[in-house]
């Protein structure tokens, strides 16, 4: 098969690098990414969803794997910082909030209004996300920034929900020299030695480096 990646510059997704689809040429993000979003969107939401889990895992030695303490006769730890920092104005629904702003703003929207309590707040941003993220992928020029925040308030509620530890990097070694240091579930990387933009797997296909390997 003729690969036109040969011949010209074949348009790739902005958030993954990966070649786009005819049927997705001129959107700014494979339809893959976009699913992606939605699907990191769908798991924060609703009283089952990780931003309702926070809740749970505020309690002192929650979430980390250690056992709770019952009747200890110490004084109660303090809140957990992280969860909180999540989970209270400021954190995800405020993420989510300023990108919703964005995105209005980008539309030539009414600024968007907000009701109820934080859960309930964040269960419409979400909506209004997903309800418009077929758009943004498609011409959001910062889709790409918004798809690699979402998931990774997906990772740090789930770290808090889990007590799971945050994904290991490891350094791979471009063909220049440089070393880049990714996570397995990377989206892509850019060498900075020598600007080449990798897709996903073929970042992960690059040699582990030897040089830059501390963790
Ligand atoms: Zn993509
Ligand atoms: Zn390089």
């Amino acid at each position: 098969m003729n690969t036109p990646a040969d011949e010209y510059d074949w348009p790739t997704c902005a958030a993954c690098s990966r070649p786009l689809w005819e049927n997705e040429l001129g959107r700014r993000a494979c339809r893959m990414c976009q699913r992606r979003a939605d699907h990191d969107l769908e798991a924060l939401a609703g009283p089952r969803g990780l931003y309702a889990a926070l809740d749970s895992a505020l309690a002192p030695g929650a979430g980390s794997g250690e056992a709770r303490v019952s009747g200890s006769r110490s004084a109660p730890l303090p809140l957990r910082l992280e969860p909180l920092s999540l989970s209270a104005r400021g954190g995800v629904v405020t993420v989510l909030q300023t990108w919703l702003v964005d995105w209005h703003d980008q539309l030539q929207w009414a600024h968007p209004r907000w009701q109820g309590d934080l859960q309930q707040q964040l269960d419409q941003v979400v909506q209004a996300l997903r309800t418009n993220l077929d758009w943004a992928a498609s011409q959001h020029p910062a889709f790409s920034d918004f798809a690699v925040e979402i998931a990774a308030l997906v990772r740090s509620c789930l770290r808090q929900v889990t007590g799971e530890k945050p994904e290991r990097r490891i350094s791979v070694e471009c063909p220049c020299g440089g070393v880049l240091r990714v996570t397995i579930s990377t989206p892509g990387a850019r060498c900075v030695g020598c600007g080449t933009q990798y897709a996903r797997a073929d970042v992960l296909e690059l040699p582990l480096a030897t040089r830059g390997m501390a963790a």
